[in-house]
């Protein structure tokens, strides 16, 4: 429920959980419960931390956000579309038929930097993109977010690897772990074990931090990017399917759509 006392990205917060949750029944399509455990993140990081223009979204002085965990499109592009990056109306034509908003999430909508889906692509790409831009002297930030589920994929670590070597600057991972993904518990696939501490042998600066607390997840990202020498990585304690009973927790969050009494509820709710 939102209070007078909100903050801006709590407020946001609960716009994405309406928006989402409606364009995910509408288009009967998947992967409600990994969007509600990263959409306290995107918020804050909406409200005032990436440094971007709706108006201008090409522009040469912005931070790059790119969503790894390409499934979850849903919930940026309703970050976008509240952000005034495209209008809301838009949000209708999510996983119709020939829509720009696909599932999986699409370049060709403003203010997305990077088409992914298949896993593992989006770190190697943030760390390539970030070289670059350190090459040319540029103060940009890349800013990737990806699944706990893609730490089991090899491509993740090898630029965990390079990104330590170079002492990459400008990276900032963000990684939902929300201890579920595709096919059951993260510690029952592959146990990640202590994440803070693999990252750091990595080279990393490694930052725990709930990743529904609005002011912690604020200041999170402010003292990581007060660090100017090494890369960062903010590993962020999620609840898969945040927010609504029968999502959270849930492995079935990852696939099912929610039903008209879920939707309801969460109207009625917010
Ligand atoms: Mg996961």
């Amino acid at each position: 429920m939102q209070s007078k006392n909100s903050s801006k990205s709590e407020k946001l917060a609960l716009n994405l959980k309406k928006d989402i949750v409606q364009m995910i029944f509408n288009a009967k399509s998947s992967h409600l419960g990994g969007a509600l455990s990263c959409l306290d993140i995107l918020s804050v990081l909406y409200s005032g931390i990436l440094k971007i223009n709706p108006k201008k979204p090409k522009d040469k002085r912005r931070d790059f956000f790119i969503l790894s965990k390409g499934h979850v499109a849903a919930v940026v592009y309703a970050t976008l579309a509240n952000k005034g990056f495209f209008s809301k109306n838009h949000l209708k034509e999510f996983g119709k038929n020939n829509s720009l908003l696909s599932a999986h999430i699409s370049h060709k909508v403003k203010g997305v930097e990077v088409s992914t889906g298949s896993l593992g692509h989006g770190l190697p790409i943030s760390i390539g993109l970030s070289l670059g831009l350190r090459a040319n002297k540029l103060e940009n930030k890349v800013y990737c977010m990806i699944s706990d589920g893609e730490l089991n994929c090899g491509s993740t670590w090898e630029s965990i690897m390079l990104a330590g070597h170079h002492k990459i600057n400008n990276i900032i991972c963000l990684i939902d772990k929300n201890n579920i993904q595709s096919y059951g518990n993260t510690n029952e696939i592959i146990d990640l074990k202590d994440l803070k501490h693999k990252f750091e042998s990595f080279g990393w600066n490694a930052f725990n931090c709930n990743g529904h607390k609005h002011l912690e997840i604020k200041d999170t990202f402010k003292k990581a990017l007060k660090d100017k020498n090494k890369p960062k990585v903010i590993i962020f304690n999620t609840v898969k399917g945040k927010g609504i009973a029968n999502f959270e927790n849930k492995l079935i969050s990852h696939y099912r759509p929610p039903t008209k009494n879920e939707l309801i509820e969460v109207m009625e709710e917010i």
